[in-house]
């Protein structure tokens, strides 16, 4: 992946070091050569077994019809979910934005006012910020092929009132859809930024900080964990933290030939 004088820039303004893969612990991704993981090895009930066993909930993965559904009849159906409290305060659901086959599936929390007006996420400032370091890796929303267009989805599909955090049953109720939207894309390497997506994800309520900077698995697909992005607009200092997840996200795609 190559750099513009552009991009190094704004790195530079960011505070970030430039991308390169020798800058980054490759020994974490040694074991992570395998292929693309095809879609059935996303089965529909199978917790993800490197997820260290911590005190989330456990909730069987895709117990519904969800798991049958094509992305016509899954976006109709997130659009028409009425299956907890969120859905008499939204304005829109936000199903997610990107390639349906992208190599990187970036997983955030739930909408907040301007994605629940827009009906796209993570467009407010956070967005800016995560739109900036993909960017700085070549990667984008924008139409573009899989290996650079990322797929983009939040673990809530409602914005839950006044941002505040979502409620354990909100999650175990949208949670098929987020499972279901990475079963279509089947990315090669999964992004989950912030607890709440790690709570979704790895089953995992350890802190970011004891999690971020080694490879795990959902269903077999490499996940890098990452601070959520609205965290890094209020803690600047752990950015180059979050930059270095993401360069690890990077390498993964890269080894894989993505
Ligand atoms: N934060 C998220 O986690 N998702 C969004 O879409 C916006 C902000």
């Amino acid at each position: 992946m190559g750099w513009t004088e552009r991009q190094r820039r704004m790195l530079a303004e960011m505070g970030l070091t430039v991308w390169a893969p020798e800058t980054v612990p490759l020994a974490q991704a040694e074991r992570l050569d395998a292929p693309p993981v095809p879609e059935a090895a996303f089965p529909a009930s199978a917790p993800s077994a490197s997820a260290p066993a911590a005190s989330a909930p456990v909730v069987p993965r895709m117990p519904s019809a969800v798991a049958q559904l094509d992305w016509p009849a899954l976006r109709e159906a997130v659009a028409a979910c009425r299956a907890c409290r969120l859905c008499e305060g939204r304005r829109n659901t936000v199903f997610g934005v990107g390639n349906e086959r992208a190599h990187l599936m970036v997983v955030g929390e739930a909408p907040g006012e301007q994605e629940d007006r827009k009906g796209e996420p993570f467009v407010g400032p956070a967005g800016m910020l995560l739109d900036a370091m993909l960017r700085a890796l070549g990667l984008t929303r924008e139409a573009a092929p899989p290996e650079r267009q990322v797929f983009i989805a939040n673990t809530l599909k409602c914005r839950p009132p006044g941002n505040r955090n979502p409620e354990p049953d909100e999650m175990v109720k949208c949670e098929p859809f987020l499972q279901r939207q990475l079963a279509l894309v089947q990315p090669r390497v999964i992004l989950a930024m912030g607890r709440f997506a790690v709570q979704a994800l790895l089953r995992s309520s350890e802190p970011i900080g004891r999690l971020r900077g080694r490879v795990h698995t959902y269903e077999g697909v490499p996940l890098v964990v990452t601070y959520h992005p609205a965290y890094l607009l209020r803690n600047l200092p752990d950015k180059a933290k979050a930059w270095d997840d993401l360069c690890l996200a990077a390498t993964l795609l890269e080894k894989q030939g993505a």
